[in-house]
């Protein structure tokens, strides 16, 4: 099925110069970047994104860490592409990660695990109106 994701490479990612590592993996894959941008999302605009986790002991920390610097946020277009795309970024514990995956060969702790992506067509919807307005969503 077609579908969107919304993907983000998170600040450490950006920080660390893996952006072009990152689009150079989706590219291979055959995956579209529909569309793409650089944000740098305040506090507050952390909480909105991370709000399912809101009570659990890493909010705080995660929401910090997501409004340190700058992300690049992507929407992704493809046949089943939101869990194409999460085998290739990997678990959200890089030891826990598939060798060759993003997050195996490039995250540095639970936290800073370089990217993120959707885990539903629901979650996506949400995600991708949350950082893109009609203007920027390609058909
Ligand atoms: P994801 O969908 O694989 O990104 O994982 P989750 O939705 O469960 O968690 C969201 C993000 O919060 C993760 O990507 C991590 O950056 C962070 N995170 C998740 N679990 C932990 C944890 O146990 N400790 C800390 N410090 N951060 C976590």
């Amino acid at each position: 099925m077609r579908e969107k994701t919304l993907s983000i490479i998170k600040p450490d990612g950006v920080s660390r110069n893996l952006i072009g590592e990152v689009v150079k993996r989706l590219e291979s894959a055959g995956i579209e970047i529909a569309a793409m941008k650089m944000i740098w999302m305040t506090k507050e605009q952390a909480k909105g994104f991370y709000k399912v986790h809101e009570g659990k002991p890493f909010y705080e920390s995660v929401t910090d860490f997501m409004s340190s610097g700058p992300s690049v946020v992507m929407i992704l277009k493809g046949d089943d592409v939101i869990k194409r795309y999460r085998k290739i970024m990997g678990a959200t514990n890089y030891e826990e990660a598939e060798e060759g995956t993003i997050r195996r060969e490039f995250a540095t702790d639970i936290e800073k695990n370089v990217v993120h992506g959707s885990d539903s067509v629901e979650n996506a919807k949400f995600e991708i109106n949350y950082f893109f307005n009609s203007l920027e969503i390609l058909k």
